[in-house]
């Protein structure tokens, strides 16, 4: 919203402000948000995005205790907690969400998006199934727990409450050698679909996020590159010839959390610069 006047001399100003219904109107105001691999990359800009739009307490939980506390003390103690939780262990996961209640009072907002990936690309010639199990303990049957439980929580509270999974752009574009990356992240968009199915009728909406790449410290990690080249990489493979970063994903998160999307449930919104029309990944 923009003030137009016209000044003495006949020139105009226009000053930038907002209008006093919207001034207080934050996308997750009052909000109590749990969001899972909070403590880098993706969750953390989600954390932080949740706090600076509103969140009355947002709990951090992941296994990285140290960059879990010192982002919760950044934030204040009574405003964000950090909260070690192997999502791979349902009763941490159980107890995750206890802790959250018995905090803040309630549950409003989960964000399961701790995930991991294997360096090793796999194809069906020479899976190497121990990895698979490691990875799916995480990526599908982490994100399965802490759904589970935060949807119980949201229904003994009453709450209309929405679920947000990070499932990613390979999820559609299954014609790669990520075999068990990509297995795991279909099989997240599978489970958000059930779950908003069945979760609709308490008022509780489920969506997935799906980012294209960013540089994040796991992907870095899995190709053995630094931020700048892999930026690099990704500018050149998407539509948008910019770069993505966890800003973006955070802010669509934002989006599922807030009452913008009230009637959005059971999508996987892609937020990846167009790099799925690009064709295959690697
Ligand atoms: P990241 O490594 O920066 O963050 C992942 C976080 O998850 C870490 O803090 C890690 O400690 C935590 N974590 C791992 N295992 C855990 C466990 N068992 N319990 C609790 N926490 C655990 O990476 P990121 O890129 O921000 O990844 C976040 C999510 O985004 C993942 O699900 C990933 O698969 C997904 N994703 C990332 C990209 C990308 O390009 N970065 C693209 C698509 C999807």
């Amino acid at each position: 919203h923009f003030d137009i006047k016209q000044t003495s001399s006949g020139t105009y100003t226009k000053t930038q402000f907002i209008p006093p219904e919207m001034a207080n109107t934050k996308k997750v105001q009052d909000k109590v948000a749990i969001v899972t691999g909070g403590a880098s990359g993706i969750g953390k800009a989600t954390v932080l995005a949740f706090v600076e739009n509103g969140a009355r307490g947002v709990v951090i939980a992941d296994i990285q205790d140290e960059k879990g506390q010192k982002l919760a003390e950044s934030i204040g103690a009574n405003r964000s907690t950090y909260i070690h939780c192997d999502v791979t262990d349902e009763n941490q996961v159980k107890s995750l969400v206890e802790s959250t209640v018995q905090l803040y009072g309630q549950l409003d907002v989960i964000f399961c998006n701790a995930g991991v990936m294997d360096s090793g690309q796999q194809t069906v010639l020479d899976f190497d199934l121990d990895s698979y199990d490691k990875l799916f303990a995480v990526n599908v049957r982490g994100v399965a727990a802490c759904l589970k439980h935060a949807a119980r929580a949201m229904v003994a509270g009453g709450v209309k409450g929405s679920i947000i999974c990070t499932a990613s752009t390979v999820a559609n574009l299954v014609a790669s050698t990520l075999t068990d990356y990509i297995m795991a992240k279909c099989g997240v968009v599978a489970l958000m679909k059930c779950a908003s199915y069945q979760l609709g009728k308490h008022g509780i909406r489920v969506n997935c996020v799906s980012p294209g790449p960013v540089a994040t410290p796991m992907v870095c990690e899995a190709n053995n590159m630094g931020v700048e080249e892999l930026e690099k990489l990704f500018v050149s493979i998407s539509c948008l010839k910019g770069v993505l970063k966890a800003k973006h994903i955070a802010d669509a998160v934002l989006f599922l959390a807030s009452a913008d999307s009230e009637f959005v449930t059971g999508q996987n919104l892609m937020v990846d610069g167009g790099y799925a029309f690009q064709g295959a990944v690697n």
